[in-house]
């Protein structure tokens, strides 16, 4: 963790310097209607790196108080998510366990006097809201007894109503210059089942009720939210106050969410996206959800080290998604072993070389304790086709007609003849391999500059490779709706030849392909059909200073 606090941290540091708090109590609070992405990791690392800079706890509350929208594969998604990211929640909770809670706030606001029944239509409350230059206007039925109301309020749970013909709303102020403050409607008729409570509720708390009333119950102590919640922690913290819970009483603090160029991040999107069939699933690795990035390979240590770095902000901005991709390629050169593979092969016989051997190749130049795998060489190999020029651009340095260049992890070779088919393309290249040069013992005394990737023809496996890019076009002419800029060119498959090592790779394993880019072993493969995804590119586009 960095040293600089951030201004969550130092709200933190004077509530427990003032005595205010001794426990810091968080919570992550997903509404389980779809998957989580990759903005929803930044508030997870907050939420839970707050639980453990202070010692505290971070509760798993799923908010599930709509019935509409949500589901149990969504709930067990997120669970496991988070748990892939590296965090475990202290309480795991449904907020659908406390309308009884609710039910009971409800009641006791409306024996305070401070909320009412009313028979109002949703339209005749937006108009008599106002606006935010014109206060609003009371309602007819503001002024009802508390008898009244208590009497409404039991029928409106007994299902004496229809969806939609009566509401509870707060008591507060029609003139509140804070639109949220004008009598706000916190529990609504819905004849709907809940995938928890079942047909046991037929009224159901709104939202800016509901989730006050969740954080105060459980003892939170910091609810840290995302910036268009501002305008209504006014109301958060009349319902926690009015209410009557006991002191620390939750506080709400707003950061900027965070977004990245070219990333949806959006649930109705990434679902539309799912529906209509544009993605494979939820976890298709081209999705900004975090199963989608764990099948892209995105390690959690980079998704982390990410949101560690980006900060915590007060004011909207962008990050650059190759800042992201940046983080990944700096986690996956640490850890990923190195393997070979050609992508547009070009046969290389080896003139003066008969038999086969194996060599031992080390797995990760940065690893702590390097290891080495058997890497088999023969007389037939592949080089790529792109590390061969007919005729060569000053200082090219990789393998020319009378050139050298070393095979990485085996012999410098010369290369003899070029032969070429009919239509004038080389074809294959006759080499003769300098004996004593192999790496790690070479005594040739010949310097070579260039160093290429190769793969034993006779030994090496096909694999596919799937090239990925992002589902969204960039920006043109200021059009920036996510449904026209949907990319129909995001995921080419291609295939190469690769190191017979690979076989023995396992689903989710990550390799750098030596000068080529990042690959992950995709869950599609099956037995010797191995499909990989294109994790990042080798080379580093991202520009800070952009
Ligand atoms: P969406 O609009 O994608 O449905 P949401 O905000 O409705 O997102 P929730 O499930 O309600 O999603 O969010 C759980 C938590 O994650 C909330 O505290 C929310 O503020 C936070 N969160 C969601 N998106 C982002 C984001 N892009 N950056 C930071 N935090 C986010
Ligand atoms: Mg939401």
């Amino acid at each position: 963790m960095s040293e600089y606090k951030n201004f969550i941290e130092d709200i933190i540091d004077n509530d427990i310097a003032s005595g205010k708090v001794k426990t810091v109590c968080t919570r992550f609070p997903p509404e389980p209607n779809g998957y989580l992405h990759i903005g929803h990791a930044k508030s997870l690392c907050i939420n839970f790196g707050m639980k453990e800079k202070y010692n505290g706890t971070c509760n798993l509350r799923f908010d599930d108080t709509n019935p509409c929208k949500e589901d149990k594969e969504y709930v067990e998604s997120i669970k496991n998510d988070i748990t892939w990211l590296g965090f475990k929640w202290d309480k795991l909770l449904y907020a659908s366990d406390y309308f009884d809670v609710m039910f009971d706030c409800a009641v006791k606001l409306i024996n305070k006097g401070l909320a009412y029944v009313s028979d109002e239509t949703a339209e005749e409350i937006r108009v008599r809201r106002g606006t935010l230059t014109e206060a609003g206007v009371n309602s007819p039925y503001r002024n009802r007894t508390v008898e009244e109301n208590l009497k409404l309020f039991y029928e409106m749970r007994d299902g004496k109503y229809g969806d939609g013909e009566k509401v509870l709303r707060a008591k507060i102020d029609m003139a509140s210059p804070n639109v949220n403050m004008r009598d706000p409607v916190i529990y609504r008729v819905l004849h709907a089942t809940h995938h928890n409570t079942g047909d046991k509720w037929c009224i159901y708390p709104m939202y800016d009720f509901a989730h006050p009333i969740e954080d105060a119950y459980e003892g939170i102590t910091h609810s840290i939210c995302t910036l268009e919640f501002e305008d209504h922690r006014p109301l958060y913290d009349w319902v926690v106050k009015n209410c009557d819970f006991p002191a620390p009483l939750p506080q709400q603090i707003e950061f900027a969410r965070l977004n990245i160029t070219n990333t949806i991040m959006s649930k109705r999107y990434l679902k539309k996206l799912v529906d209509e069939g544009k993605v494979m699933g939820w976890d298709d690795p081209r999705m900004p959800t975090l199963s989608g990035l764990r099948r892209r390979g995105y390690p959690a240590a980079a998704l982390r080290d990410f949101c560690e770095r980006i900060g915590v902000a007060k004011a909207n901005s962008e990050v650059e998604e190759g800042y992201l991709q940046a983080c990944v390629r700096e986690e996956l050169n640490r850890t990923a072993n190195r393997v070979m593979a050609v992508f547009d092969p070009l046969k290389v016989t080896l003139t003066n070389y008969d038999g086969s051997e194996e060599l031992s190749v080390e797995d990760n130049p940065n690893a702590e304790n390097v290891t080495y795998r058997s890497v088999p060489f023969s007389k037939t190999l592949y080089i790529d086709r792109s590390d061969f020029a007919l005729v060569p651009p000053p200082k090219y340095y990789r393998l020319k007609p009378d050139g050298y260049v070393r095979l990485k992890g085996a012999y410098i070779i010369h290369c003899d003849e070029a032969v070429l088919g009919d239509d004038g393309e080389v074809k294959e290249l006759r080499c003769s391999v300098v004996l004593n040069s192999k790496s790690g013992s070479d005594e040739s005394g010949i310097k070579v500059k260039g160093v290429i990737q190769w793969v034993d023809a006779e030994t090496c496996i096909d694999v596919t490779v799937r090239k990925l890019q992002s589902l969204l076009t960039d920006v043109v002419d200021g059009i920036t709706d996510f449904n026209e800029r949907y990319n129909y060119d995001s995921m080419k498959v291609v295939n190469c030849k690769a190191e017979k090592s690979l076989q023995s790779a396992k689903v989710e394993d990550k390799f750098q392909f030596m000068r080529v880019g990042y690959y992950v072993l995709d869950k599609d493969s099956c037995g010797n059909k191995l499909v990989f995804n294109e994790i990042v590119g080798l080379k580093d586009s991202f520009n800070a200073n952009k």
